[in-house]
C-alpha cells in the first residue's frame, strides 16, 4: 500500500479523550477512530492487526479440532428465559442491549452466546456418538457496558471468539479445557505478549475449572496475586491465602469499655492499643435476590481481614434458595440513603456487634426482616476478642463466641487473600502482586445451561441426559490493544511481528530524487511479491515526518534508500531497538525475511 493513497491521519498531540498509553497511541496513529461512547471504527490499519490476531486465534482453535461457524447477533428473548437469564441481563445487569421489533417481539444483542449455542446442540445432538463436539466463532459482541473505557480494552462493540463444547462427562469436558488452556497460550505467546495463566472466579457455578489469561501490564483493571516458585497465581477475585497468624489477645475478662470516636479498625486499635487480630468487625452488606427480596447481610470478621466481595456474592448465591430466589441481582454496602428504605431505627455504625438486634430492620415484603448473619473462618477460632458492644462510642473486649455472643451458623471463607500474605501450597512462599488485562477466559460450564433449557443427549445406557458444557472466550480486539500497552516507547507503538498491520515501511527520504524512487519502487514490489507485506512512503513531506510517522505506527523495519545508495545499499532501521543496518539492496529481502521468520516462531 502506498500512504499517498492511504487514509492515513496521524496526530502529533495526544487526545484528551484517552487515559492510558495503548488508547493514546492508537488514537494517534490513526489506528481506531472513536464515533460514540464504547464504539471504535477499525481503521485500516487496526483491521490488519485484528486479522492477523483472529488468524492466529483461528489456527490454534482448529489445530485442536474445534469448528468455526458463525452465529446470530440478534438473539430471541426467549432463549433467554429458557436458561433464566433475560431479567439479569437486561434489567438487573444491564448488560445486554434489547429490544423490541415491529411485531413487538422481544429480541437482544448477544453479549454473548451460551443460549443459541445451546439450542442448537438440543436440536442436532441427539447422540452420545456426536460427542464431544466444540464450536466456535470470531465476532462482534454487544454489551452496555457501565464504564466503556480505555478505547478497545472496555468498548461496548468488540471483537470476541467464543467457543463451546459439549461432552458426556467430566473428564472429557477436562481435556477439552486442558486442550484449550494449551491453544491460548500458544495463541497470546505467538501474539508476541507476556502473560499469565490465573485461577478465576468461576461464580457460584463452583468447581476448579476457570482460568484466565491476563496480559500483564500496569493499566490492567484486574489484579493477580502468585508466586514465585510459580506454583500459584490466581485473580485476587478468587485468591486464597493463608491469613497472618492472631496475636495473644491482651483482655482476659469480659467488659464493655467507652471507646468514643472508634468507628474504624485503625481508631480503635490504637485506642485500645491491641493487634487488629483481636477484633471480630462486623460488615453490613445488602444483597437483592432476583425475586426482589432484600436481605441484610452481617459478615463478623477478623479485623485485619477484609471482605472480598466476590466470594460473598457467591456464598449468598448459595443461600438464595432460603429466600426463594434463584440468584443475586445486586451487592452493595447499604448507603445513608439505602438505610432509610429499611432500618426502622439508626444503626450504630462503626459499634455493631454480631449480634445486633434484628429489630434494627423494619421488614416489609421486600426487606427480610432478619440479618443473615456470616462469619468468615478468620472470626471462628478466636478467643478473648474485641467487637462492638450495639452502643456508639462503646466496644466489649474479652469477648468469647457461644459465650457473649452466638457463633454465627453459616461459616463462610470471604476473606480478601493480599500481597504479602503466606500462600497456601507453601507458606515459606508469599503473595506478590501485578496488575494484568485479562485477554481469555476458559471455563468449565458443567450442566448450568444445558439443564436449564432442557439440552440433552441419549447415553449409551440409552439414558437421557444434560450436556456437560465448557465455553472459552478470547477478546480478540482487547488483545491487540494489550499488546500495544506492553510494547511501546516515546516515540510509538512498537508491534510484535506477528501482529503488525505491515513487516516493513519503505520511507522515501526525497520524492524528486529519481534514483531513491526507484530503488523504493523496485524494493515495494519485489517485497510484497515475496510475502513480506511492505508499506511504500511515497508521500511529498520531509525525511523526518515520514520517520517519525513510520516510528509512530510501529512498522517493525523501517527501509531508507538515502545516502547509502551511493554503494548499492540501503538503511533498515529496526524499530523495536532503533538498531540501523546497512544492507545491499539485492539482499534485503533475504535479510528482512530471516529476521521476520526468527521474530514469528
Ligand atoms: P471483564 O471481566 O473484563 O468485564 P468478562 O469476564 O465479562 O470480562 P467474558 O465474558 O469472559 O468477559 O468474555 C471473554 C473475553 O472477552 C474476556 O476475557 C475479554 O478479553 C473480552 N471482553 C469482555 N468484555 C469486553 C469489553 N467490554 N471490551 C472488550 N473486550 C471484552
Ligand atoms: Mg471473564
Amino acid at each position: 500500500m502506498r500512504l499517498s493513497q492511504m487514509l492515513f491521519v496521524t496526530l502529533r498531540e495526544d487526545p484528551a479523550e484517552a487515559e492510558i498509553p495503548s488508547h493514546k497511541l492508537l488514537l494517534r496513529a490513526g489506528y481506531i477512530r472513536r464515533i460514540g461512547s464504547g464504539i471504535y471504527a477499525y481503521l485500516p490499519l487496526m483491521w490488519r492487526v485484528l486479522k492477523k490476531v483472529s488468524q492466529i486465534v483461528r489456527e490454534e482453535m482448529d489445530a485442536t479440532g474445534a469448528q468455526e461457524c458463525l452465529l446470530p447477533q440478534l438473539q430471541p428473548a426467549d432463549l433467554w428465559r429458557e436458561s433464566g437469564r433475560w431479567d439479569t441481563y437486561t434489567q438487573a445487569e444491564g448488560i445486554m442491549f434489547a429490544m423490541t421489533d415491529r411485531q413487538q417481539r422481544e429480541l437482544g444483542l448477544g453479549p454473548t452466546h451460551e443460549e443459541v449455542i445451546t439450542t442448537i446442540a438440543k436440536d442436532m445432538i441427539r447422540s452420545y456418538r456426536q460427542l464431544p463436539l466444540h464450536l466456535y466463532q470470531i465476532q462482534t459482541k454487544f454489551r452496555d457496558e457501565i464504564r466503556p473505557r480505555f478505547g478497545l480494552m472496555r468498548g461496548r462493540e468488540f471483537i470476541m471468539k467464543d467457543g463451546y463444547s459439549f461432552h458426556t462427562n467430566e473428564e472429557s469436558l477436562k481435556k477439552t479445557y486442558q486442550d484449550m488452556a494449551q491453544a491460548y497460550s500458544n495463541m497470546l505467546r505467538r501474539s508476541g505478549l507476556q502473560f499469565r495463566a490465573v485461577d478465576a472466579d468461576s461464580g457460584a457455578i463452583g468447581g476448579s475449572g476457570s482460568q484466565e489469561f491476563m496480559v500483564l501490564a500496569e493499566a490492567g483493571e484486574d489484579e493477580v496475586l502468585y508466586t514465585e516458585d510459580g506454583q500459584y497465581a490466581a485473580n485476587v477475585e478468587k485468591a486464597v491465602s493463608m491469613p497472618a497468624d492472631v496475636e495473644p489477645s491482651p483482655f482476659a475478662t469480659f467488659e464493655k469499655r467507652e471507646t468514643p470516636g472508634t468507628e474504624t479498625i485503625d481508631k480503635l486499635c490504637k485506642f485500645l492499643k491491641c493487634s487488629p487480630t483481636h477484633v471480630v468487625k462486623n460488615v453490613l452488606y445488602q444483597a437483592v435476590y432476583d425475586n426482589g427480596i432484600t436481605v441484610l447481610v452481617l459478615v463478623s470478621i477478623r479485623g485485619d481481614q477484609d471482605v472480598n466481595q466476590v466470594k460473598l456474592l457467591n456464598e449468598l448465591t448459595k443461600l438464595a434458595g432460603n429466600y426463594q430466589a434463584k440468584t443475586v441481582l445486586f451487592l452493595t454496602v447499604p448507603d445513608a440513603e439505602a438505610q432509610r428504605k429499611w432500618a426502622a431505627k439508626s444503626l450504630p455504625l462503626g459499634y455493631m456487634a454480631p449480634d445486633i438486634a434484628d429489630d434494627y430492620i423494619a421488614g416489609s415484603k421486600e426487606v427480610n426482616s432478619k440479618f443473615l448473619r456470616l462469619v468468615d473462618r478468620t472470626a471462628v477460632d478466636l478467643t478473648n476478642f474485641v467487637t462492638g458492644s450495639n452502643e456508639s462510642g462503646y466496644h466489649v473486649v474479652g469477648a468469647n463466641w457461644d459465650k457473649e455472643f452466638p457463633l454465627p451458623a453459616t461459616v463462610v471463607g470471604v476473606r480478601t487473600a493480599k500481597k504479602g500474605d503466606r500462600a497456601v501450597h507453601n507458606p515459606e512462599q508469599t503473595l506478590q502482586s501485578a496488575r494484568g488485562i485479562e485477554v481469555g477466559h476458559i471455563f468449565q460450564l458443567g450442566t448450568k445451561y444445558s439443564q436449564a433449557m432442557g439440552a440433552t443427549y441419549t447415553s449409551e445406557q440409552g439414558e437421557e441426559m444434560p450436556f456437560v458444557m465448557g465455553c472459552y472466550g478470547v477478546g480478540v480486539s482487547r488483545l491487540a490493544q494489550s499488546a500495544v500497552e506492553q510494547s511501546y516507547d516515546k516515540d510509538g507503538i512498537i508491534w510484535p511481528v506477528a501482529i503488525a498491520p505491515y513487516h516493513a515501511i519503505i520511507s522515501i527520504p526525497n520524492i524528486s530524487d529519481a534514483q531513491q524512487v526507484e530503488v523504493a519502487e523496485k524494493l515495494y514490489a519485489e517485497l510484497n511479491q515475496s510475502g513480506i507485506e511492505t508499506l511504500l512512503d511515497d508521500r511529498d513531506e520531509r525525511a523526518g515526518v515520514k520517520f517519525k510517522d513510520a516510528d509512530l505506527i510501529g512498522i517493525p523495519y523501517r527501509i531508507v534508500p538515502g545516502r547509502s545508495l551511493k554503494s548499492g545499499k540501503v538503511e533498515v532501521v529496526e524499530r523495536a531497538t532503533h538498531k540501523s543496518h546497512e544492507i545491499l539492496i539485492d539482499e534485503v529481502n533475504f535479510t528482512l525475511k530471516q529476521w521476520i521468520e526468527a521474530a514469528i516462531n
